[in-house]
């Protein structure tokens, strides 16, 4: 389990697929609120399951958290590759502060690393030497 908390971050309850719910991508999910999500103690398991990379690593600091920057890091399974989910409201958000600090040190673990911002998708490669 991670160290940290969301606070009152809930942006991946927007971006995210919910198939025990239905809730597709890119939406609000119903039971959302501002507080969190209105059914935490029975909310679904895909939910239950879901931890971006800001949430993972406290070492990151408080700027870099999803709501704030406009960009959601996740991991497949086996946390080999990692998707970069840009808020396709702020399309700009992996090329200014603070977002534009995600794409280095992701290339540098993971090779190679993708891009979504609604529609458009995207895969980035290390320049090799
Ligand atoms: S995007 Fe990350 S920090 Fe934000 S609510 Fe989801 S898991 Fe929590
Ligand atoms: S059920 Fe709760 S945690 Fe899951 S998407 Fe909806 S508001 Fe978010």
């Amino acid at each position: 389990m991670s160290e940290r908390d969301c606070g009152p971050c809930t942006i991946c309850c927007w971006f995210f697929a919910v198939p025990e719910t239905a809730k597709p991508t890119s939406q609000w999910c119903e039971h959302c609120t501002d507080h969190g999500c209105a059914v935490h103690q029975t909310r679904p398991q895909s939910c239950r399951n879901f931890q971006c990379f800001w949430l993972l690593e406290p070492n990151f600091p408080e700027e870099m958290r999803p709501d704030l920057c406009g960009i959601v890091v996740s991991f497949n399974e086996e946390h080999t590759s990692v998707v970069i989910h840009v808020d396709p409201d702020r399309p700009d958000a992996l090329a200014e502060e603070p977002g534009s600090w995600w794409m280095e040190p992701l290339l540098n673990a993971y090779d190679p690393v993708c891009v979504v911002c609604g529609d458009d998708k995207m895969v980035v490669r290390r320049t090799l030497e």
